[in-house]
């Protein structure tokens, strides 16, 4: 392997540390601790590891996190009740509804309903949208957390050629928007795409969040690139693997995230700057 690897764990725990810090400052000025509401609605395997993973980040960071463990039978009535709620709640700075939701309930309804200065995954299309026009507030976390990985190889993006590969709304799209914003000139790729490999040959940053395992073969990377695999996927022996041929793309390119350990830390790390970015946008407003 001749990549240096692009260590997410260990950069987010320096960023969940240095929220920590700001916490405690502002518990001393007398500000309110930020405070991060997870619903996680029925029991899916998965989600559940998923949620305790942030209510655990939010501990190290001493953002307070309040649990809403529902049944897998809520109706999407009740959820937006429940959002509503905590809509009203001054003491609640963000609201998190754990992907995916049980088939009656609409995600993209209830993500709309979240108000946008509580939606600390950056989902909403008001957030999505001043992302597009230069104006991001807060910002989904995925992409968000990609761009702090890309600094650490990176003094400048501008110019450089990106090709996303994905375009879900949570995280290709956004993560265009990102590099976009960064001056990339960017392509993104999607399942109607022709010629992948072609595409991804000609990537300096190459950003792939699929979620099939492989999907990017090492010998597509163009010699130098930056790569990062936001693909997470469960092989049949139980081990995880990203959306790209780890150790052949590792051999060409010049920086790699590792599946685990690098985009997933991170985005976690940003949802907690994410909810303290907006517990200060509160204090402002409030002001
Ligand atoms: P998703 O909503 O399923 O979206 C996948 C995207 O890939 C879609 O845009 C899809 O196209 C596109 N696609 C499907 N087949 C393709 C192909 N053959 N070539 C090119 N594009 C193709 O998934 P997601 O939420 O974006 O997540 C993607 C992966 O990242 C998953 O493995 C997920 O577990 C992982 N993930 C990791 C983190 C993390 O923190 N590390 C966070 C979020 C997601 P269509 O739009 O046409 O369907």
């Amino acid at each position: 392997m001749s990549a240096q690897l692009l260590d997410g764990k260990s950069l987010s725990e320096k960023i969940i540390a240095g929220i920590q810090s700001q916490v405690t400052k502002r518990d001393v000025a007398g500000l309110a601790i930020p405070a991060l509401a997870v619903i996680l609605v029925g029991s899916d395997p998965a989600s559940s590891i998923y949620v305790r993973n942030k209510r655990n980040a939010c501990i190290k960071a001493g953002v307070r996190s309040i649990s809403y463990d529902l049944p897998a039978t809520t109706t999407q009535a009740d959820l937006l009740a429940l959002i509503d709620e905590l809509n009203r709640e001054v003491g609640v700075h963000g609201i998190l509804v754990q992907m995916p939701l049980p088939a009656q309930i609409d995600p993209e309804t209830v993500i709309e309903r979240i108000h946008p200065d509580k939606d600390v995954d950056g989902f909403h299309p008001y957030n999505i949208g001043r992302l597009a026009v230069r104006m991001p507030t807060l910002r989904s976390c995925t992409p968000y957390g990609v761009m702090r990985l890309l600094a650490l190889a990176h003094d400048d993006l501008k110019g450089l050629n990106a090709v996303v590969v994905g375009s879900s709304n949570h995280v290709g799209r956004p993560m265009g928007l990102e590099l976009l914003l960064a001056g990339c000139t960017v392509t993104t790729c999607h399942r109607f795409t022709k010629n992948l490999a072609e595409f991804v040959g000609q990537a300096d940053i190459l950003v792939v969040a699929v979620g099939r395992a492989e999907l990017v073969k090492g010998a597509w990377i163009k010699p130098g690139a930056t790569v990062i695999d936001v693909g997470i996927n469960r092989l049949d022996d139980g081990s995880l693997c990203g959306d790209v041929e780890f150790a052949p793309a590792a051999e060409r390119a010049a920086w790699i995230t590792p599946v685990p350990g690098g985009v997933g830390p991170m985005t976690v790390a940003m949802l907690l700057e994410n909810t303290l970015q907006a517990a200060q946008a509160a204090d402002k407003r409030m002001a």
